[in-house]
């Protein structure tokens, strides 16, 4: 499969222009989107543009997070994880991710269906859930350690949201290390 094909809902765009320009100003989005522009033309595609119901590249979301983090961050992931835990708690329509008043299980629960919303590939599973421990397997889905840390900020903001408390989020397995999927390990203290 090609990694066109490979495709990610509007509002993940929107909160990813408004997170830098929260940040950096309008000033910052410019910046992100020229160097998109000028290194990826093909996948060019202006930041006001992006509609919530249309579908883009998963390609372009990639490739705007490494933007991010190689202007505003140090080049390590970081800014990748920060914007995952931003948008998690951002993310308007699909805020049924998060309970305030339940636990990271509920989150789990909840991670398939919202995959399956924003995203036309690759499926979440949860392979795992007891007092205390749910483990989410991510299958069918691309080789990237950009997507692998931005989900792991966006499953320790929403686990963050819930009640429970000492909460840690761990990926286990990893394409990008050579595993067969990706899978996130959710810890907490009831
Ligand atoms: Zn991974």
């Amino acid at each position: 499969m090609d990694e066109e094909d490979y495709r990610l809902k509007g509002p993940a765009f929107l909160t990813l222009v408004r997170y830098i320009k929260e940040r950096r100003g309008q000033k910052g989005v410019d910046h992100v989107f020229s160097i998109l522009k000028k290194e990826m033309p093909e996948l060019y595609i202006p930041s006001k543009e992006f509609k919530t119901k249309k579908m883009y590249p998963d390609m372009l979301f990639i490739r705007l997070l490494e933007i991010l983090d190689r202007e505003f961050g140090k080049g390590d992931l970081r800014e990748c994880y920060n914007f995952g835990r931003y948008s998690s708690y951002n993310l308007g329509v699909m805020g049924i991710f998060v309970s305030f008043l339940g636990t990271p299980s509920t989150v789990l629960k909840k991670a398939p269906k919202s995959w399956r919303y924003y995203r036309n590939r690759g499926e979440l599973v949860v392979t795992k859930l007891e007092p205390g421990l749910g483990v989410l397997e991510l299958r069918g889905y691309l080789k990237s350690k950009t997507i692998c840390t931005e989900l792991l900020g966006f499953f320790n903001g929403a686990a963050e949201q819930t009640k429970a408390k000492n909460v840690k989020v761990r990926e286990t397995k990893c394409k990008s290390k050579g595993d067969p999927v990706c899978e996130f390990m959710i810890t907490w203290e009831e």
